[in-house]
């Protein structure tokens, strides 16, 4: 486990590209962590910022004990390999498996956390990289389609839930923005003013940046995910979560043809929808709610779901109504367009060097 405390240089890193004129006098804190399978970049401001931000570390932390799928100890773990007994959980995770719960359903089964065996499969949970065969994914896919898990059930005080024999989970999907939700409490209770938290991919802007402008959000191009800093455009924010799910970030290449890491749970294949990558924004809401894990779940739900019938998820106002939580999406498409749900048109800009199209969509 690394703990580098880095410096303003890290922070340039992140806020690349604007310029901001730093109040000289504010305290900041800014730690990297690697966890969860990816770097993470802490940035905290105000008197308790040290304080702050390896408290989010230790969220972090205490959060990946719990839902790893590779250590052995975890509560996800001793669930996966439990045959079908009911096994105890821990708070965090009983909330996830309902929130996946419901996920799955809002989503008509694209978001399904069920889908762990078929992402083994892959190679993606180890790093040992193959391509299926389809009479293996047919097999898996009964298991990924099957009865969802049974809980929560109350047994001598504990909580409970079982998996059908051979079924797993994997929170990959949406762990780092229940993360990012639990990180708004510490920073609330440690009256951090504003903050910077980039959980690989997962970024919330709390509060507003040190000049009172918002934060500057880039949109990585998945077409250049190995440059550093080059967006298809940037998004500015306050008291947001801005989650960005895309083919790019984690793949491997056999014969010819990239493979990656978000699986249609409909073909056990990795989605093939036309777009390289999905925004989820939604505001930090009232407390109370996820949003940042909705955004998480969401981000790689709609990916799979395509343009169309993401669009189509967007406009349902049902899903805002359930959720009390309206969130905005930037779509970028493998033909070089960006669209832009209506709600952050005057927030976002495109990188004019990018070669994409900006497309504005309205409800
Ligand atoms: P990242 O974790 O790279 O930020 P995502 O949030 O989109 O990206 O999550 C991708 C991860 O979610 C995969 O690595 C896998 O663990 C898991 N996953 C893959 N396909 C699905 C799916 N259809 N539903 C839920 N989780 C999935
Ligand atoms: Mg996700």
């Amino acid at each position: 486990m690394k703990r580098l405390t880095v410096s303003v240089l890290l922070l340039a890193l992140l806020l690349s590209g604007c310029g901001a004129q730093m109040s000289p006098d504010e305290a900041q804190e800014s730690i990297q962590v690697i966890a969860m399978d990816t770097a993470m970049l802490i940035t905290t401001y105000g008197e308790r910022s040290p304080a702050a931000a390896y408290a989010c570390e230790d969220t972090i932390r205490d959060l990946e004990k719990q839902l790893s799928r590779t250590l052995e100890d975890s509560d996800v773990s001793r669930l996966n390999a439990s045959g079908g007994e009911p096994v105890e959980v821990g708070e965090d995770l009983g909330v996830l498996l309902e929130l996946a719960r419901y996920y799955h359903g809002s989503t008509g089964g694209a978001f399904n956390i069920a889908i762990a065996p078929v992402v083994s499969a892959w190679g993606f949970t180890e790093d040992s990289f193959r391509v299926p065969s389809q009479a293996e994914l047919d097999g898996l896919l009964e298991l990924v389609q099957g009865p969802s898990y049974i809980g929560p059930r109350s047994s001598g005080g504990a909580i409970c839930y079982s998996l059908a024999p051979g079924q797993a989970i994997d929170l990959g999907g949406i762990a780092k923005g229940y993360a990012a939700d639990k990180i708004v409490k510490v920073l609330q209770e440690h009256d951090v003013p504003r903050a910077n938290i980039n959980l690989g991919g997962n970024v919330l802007a709390y509060g507003d940046r040190p000049d009172g402008a918002p934060w500057r959000v880039g949109i990585q191009d998945p077409a250049r995910a190995d440059e550093q800093n080059a967006f298809a455009g940037v998004l500015e924010l306050t008291d947001s979560f801005a989650v960005t799910s895309g083919g790019y970030q984690r793949y491997f290449e056999e014969g010819g043809k990239r493979y990656h890491h978000i699986i249609d749970p409909a073909t056990g294949y990795p989605a093939d929808s036309g777009l390289s990558s999905v925004t989820v924004v939604a505001g930090l809401g009232e407390g109370g709610g996820f949003p940042g894990t909705m955004c998480d779940a969401y981000s790689t739900a709609l990916f799979i779901m395509g343009e169309e019938q993401a669009l189509d998820f967007w406009r349902d106002e049902t899903q805002w109504e359930e959720q009390g939580c309206p969130f905005e999406l930037v779509l970028v498409t493998e033909d070089g367009r960006v669209m832009v749900t209506e709600g952050l048109a005057d927030r976002f800009t495109l990188e004019e060097t990018s070669g994409y199209t900006l497309e504005v969509v309205s409800r």
